[in-house]
């Protein structure tokens, strides 16, 4: 069988048994005791099928798409299917399909039960920290790499694949982004273990310097993360019009298919790479914001700041018409010189706002700020499934706002140090605890807002610094769908 990894990878799962039915010659693995998958061995106890649970419509497609997919044996062919262990279904589609049949018989099981499977489950994640203090042994850019090291990095597999290193390049005139000689110490590791990296972020919904892939690349040179800087080269993960995107199905709660940059999905390894700091919508940008929204094209981030549906500002509309000309549905109307969007029609793709010469048309922010960051979690999920991942964070001038700004104010705590897992929830989830261990900045909106609210004793740093916003929803979904944990061991080195 071509899949050697197969059971190594099913009793990975949380709650997996498995058995032998000897009766069938078949080897089952359970979840809540139903089978969600089968290894069937033939007369000669060789690996004859591998049998899953589909949604019915997706299981009809792939048969028709794959030869080696058949109607599941022996079982209902409505909803089980049966891939031939030495066909030529990818490694990745037939990991894909068995953490589908997992989800599929896990929602089947009461409430109570998938609860406790997930409890019983519930492993820390090794989250690796080292502080900013440095000697004349070891400067930061060694001691990221050691930190990377010491993290795990060397067991993934680079040899001739693509890495994106996904990053935020800092908006002209915001100087908090992270330096690029941190970017480089990344791709160097990554050339060093035989792969090929790149940098790499999708452009911004806002007006700014990053608002297509021309003004994002001169805004990232003028940052510093020319290939000269960096020793690899940039890619806007959307495109030149923030348009090519990839469309990942995940049938989440809130999201049922993300619109990811095309290069980014593209990459067969992703590596966040994530300055930590404030964010006046999300409480904190950390390795799920970076990941998730950061990930997002155009279409994808209206989606998670909105119902995915833009508006004009018919003051700044001129009526030039360029906004009727892209629309594939003939969503924007224009009456008496002035555009407005039709959202009956409105898809949400988010091609007008790229034309618009008077960048009259935005995106409605107007989804919860709850809901906003379940979206970030499922994007992050979208993100980062299937296919190796790793993910470093720096807890460096923690300003106020997100790199989007082209201003950064004085930091809100001191810088606190390195972070590196393999768990982007975990990761999170500790940079926010280590952060709120931290005293304000004398004169930061931090101590600011802590004098004005006399709040002296226990409260959230970032809660404090933006009042409108909570973290924690961003962490518990992505906990609920799989993400990763939010219970760790912090691992000094
Ligand atoms: S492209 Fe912009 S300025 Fe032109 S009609 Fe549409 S909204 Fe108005
Ligand atoms: S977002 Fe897309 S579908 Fe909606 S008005 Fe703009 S171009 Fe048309």
């Amino acid at each position: 069988m071509r899949y050697v990894w197969l059971d190594e990878y099913l009793l990975g799962k949380a709650g997996v048994t498995k058995d032998f039915k000897e009766e069938w010659n078949w080897i089952r693995y359970q979840i809540g005791g139903k089978m969600f998958a089968a290894l069937c061995l033939g007369d000669d106890d060789k690996p004859y099928y591998i049998t899953l649970k589909l949604e019915p419509s997706e299981g009809d497609f792939l048969r028709q798409q794959y030869e080696d997919i058949v109607p599941g044996y022996y079982m209902n062919k409505v909803h089980w299917n049966s891939v031939r262990p030495d066909g030529e279904v990818p490694d990745d589609l037939l990991k894909d399909l068995l953490d589908k049949s997992y989800q599929l018989v896990l929602k089947g099981l009461s409430k109570k039960k998938q609860k406790e499977i997930m409890e019983e489950n519930m492993a820390k994640s090794s989250v690796y920290f080292t502080s900013f203090k440095a000697t004349g042994q070891e400067n930061l850019l060694q001691k990221l790499h050691r930190l990377m090291k010491t993290a795990g990095f060397e067991t993934i597999d680079f040899k001739e694949k693509y890495a994106a290193i996904k990053i935020h390049f800092g908006e002209y005139g915001n100087l908090a982004f992270l330096r690029p000689n941190y970017a480089r110490v990344v791709a160097d590791y990554v050339k060093e273990l035989g792969g090929k990296p790149f940098l790499t972020d999708c452009n911004t919904l806002y007006v700014g310097s990053r608002k297509n892939a021309l003004d994002h690349l001169e805004t990232a040179y003028v940052n510093g993360f020319s290939p000269y800087q960096t020793g690899c080269h940039v890619i806007i993960g959307d495109g030149l019009k923030g348009t090519d995107e990839a469309i990942v199905p995940i049938d989440g709660e809130y999201v049922k298919e993300a619109k990811i940059g095309q290069a980014i999905m593209d990459a067969d390894i992703l590596i966040s790479l994530t300055h930590f700091k404030g964010h006046e919508m999300a409480g904190f940008g950390g390795a799920l914001k970076n990941l998730g929204m950061g990930s997002g094209s155009r279409a994808g981030k209206m989606e998670q700041h909105c119902d995915g549906k833009p508006s004009v500002n018919q003051a700044a509309c001129v009526g030039c018409g360029a906004c009727q000309k892209i629309c594939a549905h003939e969503a924007p109307e224009i009456a008496d010189g002035k555009a407005a969007i039709n959202h009956d029609k409105c898809v949400g793709c988010g091609r007008c706002l790229a034309v618009c010469p008077k960048d009259a048309i935005a995106a409605d922010f107007h989804d919860s700020i709850a809901v906003l960051n379940c979206k970030i979690a499922e994007y992050s999920y979208a993100v980062c499934k299937g296919r190796p991942c790793f993910h470093i964070s720096l807890i460096c001038d923690v300003s106020p706002n997100c790199d989007c700004h082209a201003e950064n104010d004085i930091p809100i705590i001191p810088d606190v140090g390195m972070l590196a897992s393999f768990d982007p929830v975990a990761l999170d989830q500790a940079c926010a605890d280590l952060c709120n261990q931290m005293p304000p900045i004398a004169h930061s909106v931090l101590d600011e807002n802590i004098k004005e609210h006399q709040e002296e004793g226990e409260h959230d740093h970032f809660h404090m610094t933006h009042p409108d916003t909570e973290w924690k929803s961003c962490i518990a979904h992505a906990v609920k769908i799989g993400l990763g944990t939010n219970e760790y061991e912090l691992v000094q080195i």
